[in-house]
């Protein structure tokens, strides 16, 4: 195994030589940042125009590829081989057409809008946690970051037994490799929405981005103990890391109503944010108990206190505490150590002490409005 090791450290200098002497023959190719027309969101109401913007964290163009990871397909079901999401193997680069010259390029059909669509909305995330606090800049925080895919209408069954396939949906997954997890977005095929495709909805993008961010400032940070958890403290984290998602979604796009821009109609405003929601007897038993839990249910009760603690204090700052509550969530609530029961309770009171005592009484106050009267606390 030593002897591995040291081959590799004699390699590393060739290599290196050997890829910038590549770098300098592709003069021609265009290298990021590049200005790219793309369809954008701009305010509440699910308002959208097609406009420009400029790509920071692109590299390779052509490739779509950059510094948060590369868009790609796969023609094959992704669990048809373990080696397709374990060691990243099979993966496509678009067939991307583009117009335009020197850094500023427009798509040219559907497919090629779909793919810069999925790297801009990956990036529109990066940069919102980022410029909120630099401890969520995933870019300094995951190594492998480049090696991120994300996967243009991914084929990959819903259930082991069943032959459906998932379409009108999205995901953020981490798989373990051989070298270190790898991160992969998956966006499925669109096949019912009428409306918004999901390719285009960066709120429901930056949603996946968001658990990335989860997984890398809370979930990692979990001892071996606090792994393992009670169905109800699993589901309750699970529940709230959905409206955590959501929140940012909203940040990201002005839109507390992102999500049915793509689903309309899908329950009478479920989760829409500016939808007051108090949490119900029956969604606290599914919680405790696991049966018929959804997590999106909790966490579209969990997502509206966040706006409403947003309007009343600014949606930035509560953002920004957020972001801190979610990095010292481990301690706070006793998992970076031992196993701990996580209820709406501890999450409510870790997000209090990341806001301070100048905010904490308006939010326990809205926390108690929504959790309180079902007994969720
Ligand atoms: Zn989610």
């Amino acid at each position: 195994m030593k002897n591995r090791i040291l081959a590799k450290s004699w390699l590393a200098p060739f290599l290196s030589l050997f890829l910038l002497g590549l770098a300098s023959c592709s003069q021609q190719l265009p290298f990021g940042p590049v200005n790219m027309m793309v369809i954008q969101p701009v305010g509440p109401g699910c308002q959208y125009e097609i406009g420009t913007v400029s790509l920071q964290t692109i590299e390779n163009i052509s490739e779509l590829r950059g510094l948060l990871g590369r868009v790609v397909s796969n023609p094959n079901d992704l669990e048809s081989d373990p080696n397709i999401l374990q060691m990243g193997l099979g993966f496509q680069s678009l067939d991307l057409r583009l117009s335009g010259a020197q850094n500023s390029f427009a798509p040219l059909d559907k497919n090629s809008l779909l793919g810069v669509s999925l790297y801009y909305a990956i990036e529109k995330g990066h940069f919102l946690f980022k410029n909120l606090d630099p401890a969520a800049d995933l870019l300094s925080v995951v190594s492998n970051m480049k090696e991120t895919l994300l996967v243009q209408n991914a084929i990959l069954k819903n259930n082991s037994d069943a032959k459906d396939f998932y379409s009108d949906n999205a995901a953020y997954v981490q798989v373990p490799g051989n070298e270190g997890p790898r991160n992969y977005f998956l966006h499925f095929p669109n096949e019912g929405i009428t409306s918004l495709p999901l390719g285009f909805n960066s709120g429901v993008l930056v949603h996946e981005y968001a658990h990335m961010v989860v997984q890398y400032l809370f979930h990692n940070k979990r001892s071996e103990a606090g792994k393992t958890l009670s169905t109800s403290s699993e589901n309750t984290l699970a529940a709230f890391e959905e409206g955590f998602a959501d929140y940012f979604a909203f940040l990201a796009t002005n839109d507390p109503g992102f999500f049915h821009c793509s689903f309309p109609g899908n329950g009478s405003g479920g989760r829409d944010l500016s939808h007051r929601k108090t949490l119900t007897p029956t969604e606290v038993t599914s919680i405790k108990t696991g049966i018929d839990f959804d997590s999106h249910d909790g966490g579209s009760v969990w997502a509206s206190v966040q706006y409403q603690i947003g309007e009343s204090i600014g949606h930035q700052e509560n953002g920004r505490s957020l972001i801190r509550f979610i990095n010292n969530l481990a301690s706070c609530s006793g998992l970076a150590s031992a196993q701990a029961s996580i209820n709406f309770d501890v999450l409510r009171n870790c997000h209090l002490q990341a806001l301070g005592s100048a905010y904490g009484s308006r939010a326990q106050q809205l926390y108690q409005g929504a959790f309180g009267a079902a007994g969720g606390f």
